[in-house]
């Protein structure tokens, strides 16, 4: 997919079952699913959430930025996994190795999109690149440092970071917001080129129904009640808008748009 002069292409590492619907979201009435299951069915598995988990990359003419490094290695993540590991292949499929990622990017830091910030060995993936998070979102997980992955992926990585405070401008056409609410620094981009636009939400609408039902609480939304009003926030500017919205936790490429259709908003993937 193009924005203007700007490439942002999904990046595949892993799809699994995170549980039942019913845990996840438990004030929502598990009927209350089913029109999302008939937009959505990829997200279905019975009445469990059905959880890609994705990554983007960004290609400007001057620079390569990876979004968030994924779930990781295999088999580290106590999740139902259909597949994990794909996002080192992914890559390649795109004709990248580690060297050629000049910033990795991480919206915030939960465990599903950080995986792959180092080896297994706690040795930084990408080598040559700038690692840049925002400082809330750093000061939280350091404070969780026994946990397996954060003592991985962010203690091992100490002195690697880049850390920002605020919405600021990522590369010519990219630019970091404030998406509070999810996790504590949690940040999405908006891209913009030759009159063409982009948002990536991160994980600020983290399943497509939230586009619907932006009052709906996941557990594992730090702050339900802010978090719901950044959505509230945002979607004026997503609804029946010329501009392509993207999570890597939806469907298929993850990039799509926010359109009204028979009275619900709903996100349908870019052809
Ligand atoms: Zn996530």
């Amino acid at each position: 997919m193009v924005v203007g002069s700007i490439d942002l292409l999904p990046v595949a590492d892993a799809v699994g079952l995170l549980g039942e619907y019913s845990e996840l979201y438990p004030e929502v009435p598990v009927e209350a699913w089913e029109p999302y299951r008939a937009l959505y069915p990829d997200l279905f598995s019975g009445y469990a959430w059905r959880l890609p988990c994705n990554c983007f990359l960004v290609r400007t003419e001057e620079i390569t930025i990876l979004v968030d490094t994924g779930v990781g290695p295999p088999g580290l993540w106590d999740w139902t996994a259909e597949n994990e590991g794909e996002l080192p292949a992914s890559l390649a499929k795109l004709g990248l190795g580690p060297r050629d990622i000049d910033i990795v990017f991480l919206t915030h830091l939960h465990i599903d999109h950080l995986g792959w910030n180092t080896d297994l060995e706690g040795i930084a993936l990408f080598p040559s690149a700038r690692y840049v998070v925002h400082e809330d979102a750093l000061t939280f997980v350091r404070a969780q440092e026994g946990r397996a992955h954060v003592q991985r992926c962010i203690i091992a990585l100490e002195g690697r970071f880049e850390t920002v405070s605020g919405d600021f401008e990522l590369a010519p056409g990219v630019s970091a917001f404030a998406a509070p609410g999810h996790f504590p620094g949690h940040m999405g981009l908006r891209f913009a080129s030759e009159g063409q636009r982009a948002v990536l939400i991160a994980d600020t609408a983290v399943h497509p129904a939230l586009l619907n039902e932006p009052d709906w609480v996941y557990v594992a939304d730090g702050e339900p009640a802010i978090c719901a009003a950044t959505r509230n926030a945002l979607l004026p500017e997503l609804i029946d808008q010329d501009v392509l919205v993207a999570c890597g936790h939806y469907p298929g490429s993850g990039i799509g748009r926010v359109v009204t259709h028979e009275g619900r908003v709903v996100w349908e993937e870019a052809g």
